[in-house]
């Protein structure tokens, strides 16, 4: 990025301005030591009564002087000649230094950027689809009463999709945030969610069973609840009617476990790697259901996951269903 480019460029600068600063500065102080050190050698020489005695009168005085100059001109030729080194070195390991302390800098505006680019394109959709009825319909001239409702409730079905995305997008960056973790029921926290998810299980005719046994773990209520609504949620939403979903929390290896089974859709092995990522969505789930979704719930769950240490891995085989596994640290006396 061109912004980084110059930003790279003026930090090299003021690195190399310090680091010359303070080179010049201590080359200034060898200088005057030296200077200092020679003159008062050379004094203590010529003040030497025989050895004056054995010399002409002056010539002495501008011998030493002619040394003088001699070792001053070496001295200074020597400290620029450090003094320029200096500056290539901590030129070249300055910028190395710039780029590497602005690299989490820049990769955090990437990443702010492709969020930008994917959320505008996410709302773009939904809108376009809005304007182009209200187009059609503006149009029609004869439009019935019917038409118009029918219009309406199409465009209130696209609302209902911005509100979701809206909200989608609030949850995602309000993930980020730092967690207070505490102990909390795994079970219970996860039987409040198949309560309040049920009626949707039961509008499809799809049995949900609970396996639930006691764990205590370390852990945020609201975070845990919304991880255990988005894999149900997705669990219902990628299975097809009369089918069955487990639910289960059991403890292993001083660890609480939430899996989510069910008997859905299935993710082929080529998408799996790929569903935490935002906005993504399998082809499958758009070409077999007709769910509406973002591609954002599972982004969700996996930044609440990094927040609470936990970890969610997933098993999956197309046509035969998925299994989401939440791994919960335990508090340490639980
Ligand atoms: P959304 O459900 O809104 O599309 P998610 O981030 O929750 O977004 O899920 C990403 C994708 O992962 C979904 O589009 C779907 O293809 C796949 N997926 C998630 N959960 C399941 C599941 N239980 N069964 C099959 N596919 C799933």
């Amino acid at each position: 990025m061109k912004v980084f480019d110059t930003a790279y460029l003026r930090l090299t600068g003021w690195y190399v301005l310090i680091i010359m600063a303070i080179s010049l500065i201590f080359s200034i102080w060898v200088y005057n030591q030296a200077q200092g050190e020679l003159r008062m050698g050379f004094n203590k020489i010529a003040n030497l009564e025989p050895f004056v005695q054995t010399f002409p009168s002056g010539s002495v005085q501008t011998a030493i002087q002619d040394r003088l100059d001699d070792s001053r001109h070496r001295l200074i030729a020597r400290l620029v000649g450090v003094n320029l080194i200096v500056l290539v070195v901590s030129a070249a390991g300055s910028y190395w230094l710039a780029r590497r302390t602005m690299q989490p800098v820049e990769e955090a505006v990437e990443a702010q950027h492709r969020f930008t680019a994917d959320a505008s394109h996410e709302l773009r959709t939904p809108l376009a689809a809005i304007k182009s009825e209200i187009e059609v319909g503006l149009r029609d001239r004869e439009m019935t009463k019917d038409d118009a409702i029918a219009l309406l409730q199409s465009n209130l079905e696209e609302v209902d999709r911005l509100g979701d995305l809206a909200d989608g997008l609030l949850a995602l960056t309000q993930s980020d945030a730092t967690l207070n973790l505490v102990p909390i029921s795994l079970e219970e926290t996860t039987a409040k969610v198949a309560k309040r998810l049920q009626p949707l299980a039961s509008a499809k005719h799809i049995e949900l069973k609970k396996q639930l046994d006691p764990v205590i773990i370390e852990g945020e209520d609201l975070a845990v609840d919304k991880i255990a609504s988005i894999l149900l949620d997705n669990a219902i939403k990628y299975s097809p009617a009369k089918t069955t979903i487990t639910l289960r929390t059991y403890k292993r290896n001083e660890q609480g476990i939430l899996e989510v089974q069910d008997q859905g859709i299935g993710i082929k092995a080529t998408e799996l790697p790929h569903i935490f990522d935002r906005f993504y969505r399998a082809d499958s789930s758009r070409s077999k259901t007709h769910v509406v979704g973002h591609g954002l719930g599972l982004s969700i769950a996996q930044k609440l996951a990094d927040a609470l240490g936990a970890t969610i891995a997933v098993t999956s085989s197309p046509d035969r269903g998925s299994t989401f596994m939440v791994t919960f640290q335990i508090p340490e006396k639980g």
